[in-house]
């Protein structure tokens, strides 16, 4: 066994993200790929807006995505599994408070009795100077009659960690090289434990990624500038240092940032549209990454065998719902025909359950379907507007979208009423595509007409729709009589708006 552990630390305030995917796919693809643990954390102490719904959509999200973990919680509020354990902060309050005194007693953090009001007017002194906000260090070194006299007059400290003023923090990142950065930008000393006791971000990660034995830390570019406090915080604790890999942020197309207020995140609204969880890591692994080839389909086992941490690109990942897409198509095309039914099924009932389908298709019709609609399904949900329409009573088709543009009402009232008669007969015969096509192009070519023009008043009126999975197949899909009506149904709606023939 490897000694590289890694984990993903999500906070549950909110569900699952994509970036928070992509970070802990990462993860996982380094620890599959090394033979190293991954390791599943929960950062629960904003306790506030923690919830365990959102517990529970990152652990189902990642779940979906076939992301496991080897220490962590099983399911939101279980049990878990792991030496290192517990694996929920809320849980590990001791440890922190345990670190915080042993700062405090090695004179590396001290009490800090500063008022919100205090803080807030020193930061508009300095916003007011053009000077970056940081903690002055007015209670770094206080007196213990100080400590006393502010203790008597009821204020509650915060524990401050001492952030040394002139040094400078290099590491080398495993993605974006050598990184220095001054302390001297790092806001001053760094608030560790709040007045209630509850220990913040910077100090938890540390203790905790110490605690466990983290030895890379994999995690989001945003996350870059906290590094050098937690470099520091390790220090203070004695720990070793882990190797840091951060992952370039994920942009929208216009190169902004991606976020909630934008863009869709929550990975949960990809799945109820119908990506299906092999493109969607395809996607996420590639979000940042690629093989230095053209491949891009590829299985979990090929990204675990082919993936690694240094060939991660260190620029912005552009976020492309097209190419998710096509990623998604070309899935959808892999599946087999069983499977790919058992996943439309949800899909097909959520069209009934919002009124656009009128009943359920049996597997068989669905089955009967595949060869047409398999390669058009850029996401399970897009069947609705696929062939949803045969699985409708009546259809009302617009007379508008009926009338081709070289064309108008009455032409192509003409026109529909000669291709019915023509459909009629052959149907009569054989109901098949290839029967079909031949003698309504016979007609197109003895009247001067454009098939294009025919073709779309026909597929209009027996579908409702202008693009659809081959007209042929769709009307023998649709049966004889069906296609029939249909068609008497739009040349009656035609000839109402023509009004009566001179
Ligand atoms: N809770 C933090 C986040 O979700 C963890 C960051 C880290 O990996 O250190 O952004």
């Amino acid at each position: 066994m490897s000694d590289i552990r890694v984990r993903i630390a999500p906070s549950p305030t909110g569900p699952l993200h994509l970036g928070t995917a992509r970070t802990a796919l990462f993860n996982f693809l380094f620890a599959r790929h090394t033979g190293g643990t991954f390791i599943f954390r929960l950062e629960d102490t904003d306790q506030a807006r923690s919830t365990e719904a959102y517990e529970l959509d990152i652990i189902n999200g990642l779940h979906w995505l076939g992301i496991r973990w080897d220490e962590g919680p099983g399911v939101a509020g279980g049990t878990e599994h792991g030496t290192y354990g517990p694996y929920r902060q809320m849980q590990r309050l001791e440890r922190y408070t345990e670190a915080a005194t042993r700062l405090l007693a090695e004179d590396k953090a001290y009490y800090c009795y500063c008022t919100p009001e205090e803080l807030d007017a020193e930061r508009k002194r300095q916003e007011a100077a053009h000077e970056s906000p940081r903690y002055s260090g007015h209670c770094a070194r206080l007196t213990a009659s100080e400590r006393v006299a502010f203790e008597a007059a009821g204020r509650l400290p915060v524990v401050r960690f001492r952030i040394p003023p002139n040094r400078t923090i290099a590491f080398d990142d495993i993605i974006r090289g050598h990184v220095e950065i001054e302390t001297s930008a790092l806001g001053g000393d760094l608030v560790i434990v709040r007045s209630d006791g509850t220990p913040l971000y910077h100090f938890t990660v540390a203790v905790d990624d110490a605690a466990m034995a983290i030895s890379h830390v994999i995690r989001g570019e945003d996350h870059l500038s906290n590094t050098p406090k937690h470099i520091l915080l390790f220090e203070a604790l004695g720990s070793a240092i882990p190797q840091f890999a951060h992952l370039p942020l994920i942009l929208n197309a216009d190169r902004s940032k991606m976020s909630k207020r934008k863009s869709q995140t929550a990975v949960a609204a990809y799945r109820a549209e119908g990506f299906i969880p092999e493109a969607f890591v395809n996607y996420l692994a590639l979000l940042g990454w690629s093989t230095g080839t053209e491949e891009e389909v590829l299985s979990s086992a090929e990204l675990i065998e082919r993936f690694e941490l240094s060939a991660v690109n260190s620029s912005g990942a552009v976020f492309s719902r097209d190419r998710l897409e096509w990623l998604n198509g070309q899935w959808i095309r892999r599946l087999s025909a069983t499977d790919l039914i058992d996943r439309l099924r949800p899909f097909v009932q959520a069209e009934l359950d919002a009124g656009r389908i009128d009943w359920l298709p049996a597997d068989d019709e669905l089955r009967a379907l595949l060869p047409v609609v398999q390669e058009r399904l850029p996401t399970l949900a897009a069947v609705g507007e696929l062939i949803g329409f045969l699985f409708v009573d009546n259809l009302d088709p617009d007379v508008a979208a009926l009338v081709p543009k070289r064309w108008d009402a009455a032409t192509t009232a003409a026109a529909l009423t000669a291709a019915r008669q023509t459909i009629a007969e052959v149907g009569r015969v054989a109901w098949e595509a290839d029967e079909i096509e031949p003698p309504l192009r016979q007609l197109v070519e003895d009247r001067g007409w454009k098939a294009g023009d025919l073709f779309m008043a026909i597929r209009v009126a027996v579908t409702g729709r202008t693009a659809t999975p081959p007209l042929f197949d769709m009307m023998v899909a649709l049966g004889y009589e069906r296609t029939l009506a249909r068609l008497d149904r739009a040349i009656e709606k035609l000839a109402a708006q023509a009004g009566p023939t001179p």
